[in-house]
């Protein structure tokens, strides 16, 4: 009960918090800056967390900001983290506060991450002697090309962590909403190149060439069979050839064809064997078709497995500070998200929150979206709920350590 009412009381304060919180949000979402390039993101919040006291740190796998806010009381350390970088796409939703660096744009929301990341760290602060043990505050880069996280952790932003915590917003579902979900909710992404030789000739005499293109073409059919045919049905698998490039002319074979694409599954032990999979059916189709193939399985992030404890503890708090009412079962989705490199490393949960309009949310823009768009009543909620879920856990884990 007493918990209860201080979350409550953490509501209150989150929701005081509005007006800045936007203001952060649409200062980030004027000045996007691609992954890998976040600069001048890192700055700003560097500045606002060394404005709240915490020792930041910057250039964390790459340029992550980590800052560390130690409680009034003894106990372990608890991460929350915000993802900071924008996407390659032109915004076109017209707003006021619209992408100013054309070809950029915060289509995936990060930029309202970092502000509610920001909120929660300030709420917590503002409370530090009633916290039994440590926040830190991981500001990451680079999401969006799966390189952020990784680096993050070469770096040793979870030396000591205990658990970490993240969302991502969903716009929908509408705002004040939260999905959770246990086990697998985000699916593995992995990247796969080939490089097919043949032997070039004249477009009417194929028998004195070796042509790349028809092997090309068996090779898209017969990757479909790695999912329809080895894999049970009920293990989730897509392969997606994106990319096939060969030739120029219409009677010309060419010499070589390039293809790229994507793989994603939703357990680690599929995940585990696509590589040998894969690599199977592309060098043995091409070897039928007498060209030399050079295949290159590249992996990118592991599947995203929220740890049980981690997944009821972020359930039981937001229906708390929201109201049962407030949570759904999330749907499983095959897109990726590079917090799951966290997870293989510690144990934690991440979950979606409520980005929305608050009626026919279904029917909004979705991320990645040029008019995707964020419904900013959410900015407060999950800067409390992130506080809550960080302080109450500290409280429980505490009492074992
Ligand atoms: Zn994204
Ligand atoms: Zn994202």
């Amino acid at each position: 009960m007493i918990q209860t009412e201080r979350e409550q009381e953490l509501l209150t304060a989150g929701k005081a918090l509005e007006a800045s919180l936007v203001a952060v949000r649409r200062e980030l979402h004027r000045h996007p800056e691609l992954s890998l390039k976040e600069a001048r993101t890192a700055a700003l919040v560097a500045e606002r967390l060394t404005e709240l006291g915490l020792p930041v740190q910057t250039n964390v796998g790459g340029y992550g900001v980590v800052a560390e806010l130690a409680g009034g009381r003894p106990g372990p350390t608890v991460a929350l983290r915000a993802d900071m970088d924008a996407l390659p796409i032109e915004e076109e939703t017209g707003l006021p506060f619209a992408s100013e660096h054309p070809g950029v744009m915060h289509a995936c929301g990060h930029d309202a991450h970092t502000a509610m990341l920001l909120g929660a760290a300030e709420l917590l602060t503002a409370r530090r002697d009633e916290l039994a043990g440590t926040v830190r505050f991981l500001f990451q880069a680079a999401e969006e090309v799966n390189a952020g996280a990784k680096g993050m952790i070469a770096d040793g932003a979870l030396e000591g962590v205990s658990e970490i915590y993240g969302l991502h917003n969903l716009p929908t579902l509408a705002a004040g909403k939260v999905a959770t979900r246990y086990g697998s909710l985000m699916g593995s992404v992995d990247r796969i190149e080939l490089t097919l030789e043949g032997k070039g000739g004249h477009g009417a005499i194929p028998d004195q060439s070796i042509d790349p293109v028809v092997s090309a073409s068996a090779i898209v059919m017969a990757l479909q069979t790695a999912a329809s045919r080895e894999i049970s049905p009920f293990d989730p698998v897509v392969v997606t050839i994106g990319s096939l490039r060969a030739g120029e002319a219409n009677n010309v074979i060419p010499h070589r064809a390039e293809l790229t694409g994507t793989v994603r599954t939703f357990s680690p032990r599929v995940q585990a064997g696509m590589k040998e999979r894969l690599e199977r059916i592309v060098t043995e189709t091409a070897a039928a078709y007498r060209c030399h193939a050079d295949f290159r399985y590249i992996e990118q992030n592991p599947v995203l497995v929220s740890h049980d404890l981690c997944v009821q503890h972020v359930e039981e708090t937001a229906d708390r500070l929201l109201g049962a009412e407030n949570r759904v079962e999330a749907a499983p989705t095959m897109a990726g998200e590079d917090f799951a490199v966290y997870l293989t490393q510690i144990p934690g949960a991440f979950f979606w929150l409520g980005s929305g309009p608050e009626e026919n949310a279904e029917q909004a823009y979705g991320l990645h979206h040029p008019k995707f768009d964020v419904n900013e009543t959410c900015l407060p909620t999950g800067a409390s709920l992130l506080a809550a879920i960080a302080a109450s856990r500290l409280e429980a884990l505490g009492g074992r350590n």
